[in-house]
């Protein structure tokens, strides 16, 4: 059940994403940077593991899946 939110969760955002692709190049370089980092596949918040699920969807993901849905409410609050 909390899967399959969580994948149409991936797919909507990175459909936004995709729409701007501005913030896309900067996604990927930014996913790009962490990887010599070695920390890519790593939250950018709180450190935790990014699922493998979400990375598969969106490899540039910088965020978990709880810290994204935190930084899109307070986008459409702000
Ligand atoms: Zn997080």
């Amino acid at each position: 059940m909390a899967d399959q939110a969580t994948d149409n969760y991936d797919r909507e955002f990175s459909l936004n994403l995709a729409s701007d692709s501005q913030k896309l190049i900067y996604a990927i370089d930014e996913a790009l940077g962490r990887i010599n980092e070695k920390n890519y596949g790593r939250c950018l918040k709180c450190n935790k593991e990014i699922s493998r699920k979400r990375l598969h969807a969106i490899p540039y993901a910088i965020l978990c899946i709880d810290c994204q849905r935190k930084e899109e409410g307070k986008r459409k609050t702000s």
